[in-house]
């Protein structure tokens, strides 16, 4: 199995656009938010089961997953969200491992916004943390989402704290450096992780 590097850290702290330096470089990105998406496809059996489970008020008329009206269910039932997260972690998982399984480089950036969260740590070789102060994290995502303050603000409260994340790093980037600093930073650090594979292979 490849050496896996995850990369995570908080809204809008810029993890897109370091996963993106990092693919630059040829190194394979896997994203759990797109496998997240990817398991409730359209026409997937998971999808499917959710269908089976709360009535078509949750497909919009496409056959695609009404998020919304799922977000309303799982809010209101502990139990329904149980049943959910049950249901699609494996799915997940699978997922994720079969897209690693397919990596042929040294090592593949697994980019994991919710990794301290969910505590999934564990599951990776090393963690990358982009780190920003909560105040910049707000404005920069003020500045690109069509979100309120209010919401940027209590998606950033239900998110594990600056210091929750730091604990965990391995190896952090400074992304309150401007973004035309993040190339070079990126390129010492894909040295570094290639050696680290490297040496697991050993
Ligand atoms: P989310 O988790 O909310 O999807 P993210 O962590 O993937 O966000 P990005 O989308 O990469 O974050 O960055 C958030 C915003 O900040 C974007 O508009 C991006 O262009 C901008 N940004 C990223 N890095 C920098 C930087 N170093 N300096 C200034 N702006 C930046």
């Amino acid at each position: 199995m490849t050496y896996i590097v995850a990369l995570t850290g908080g809204i809008g702290s810029g993890k897109s656009t370091v996963a993106l330096a990092f693919s630059d470089l040829g190194v394979p990105v896997i994203d759990a938010d797109i496998i997240a998406r990817q398991v409730v496809a359209a026409g997937s059996p998971a999808l499917a089961q959710i269908a089976a489970r709360h009535g078509a008020q949750i497909l919009n008329a496409d056959g695609t997953l009404h998020r919304a009206a799922l977000r309303e269910i799982i809010f209101a039932s502990p139990a329904e969200k149980t049943w959910l997260n049950n249901l699609l972690h494996p799915l997940i998982q699978q997922e994720t491992q079969h897209q690693l399984s397919q990596v042929t480089q040294p090592y593949a950036l697994w980019v994991v916004p919710l990794l301290v969260e969910n505590g999934l740590t564990e599951r990776a070789d090393r963690v990358l943390v982009v780190d920003l102060p909560p105040d910049l994290q707000l404005e920069r995502t003020l500045a690109r989402d069509g979100v309120s303050r209010q919401q940027a603000e209590n998606i950033l409260a239900a998110q594990a704290t600056r210091e929750q994340r730091l604990a965990c790093a391995d190896d952090i980037i400074d992304n309150s450096e401007p973004a035309e600093t993040l190339a070079p930073r990126v390129a010492a650090l894909h040295r570094h992780y290639l050696e680290l594979a490297a040496l697991k292979q050993d």
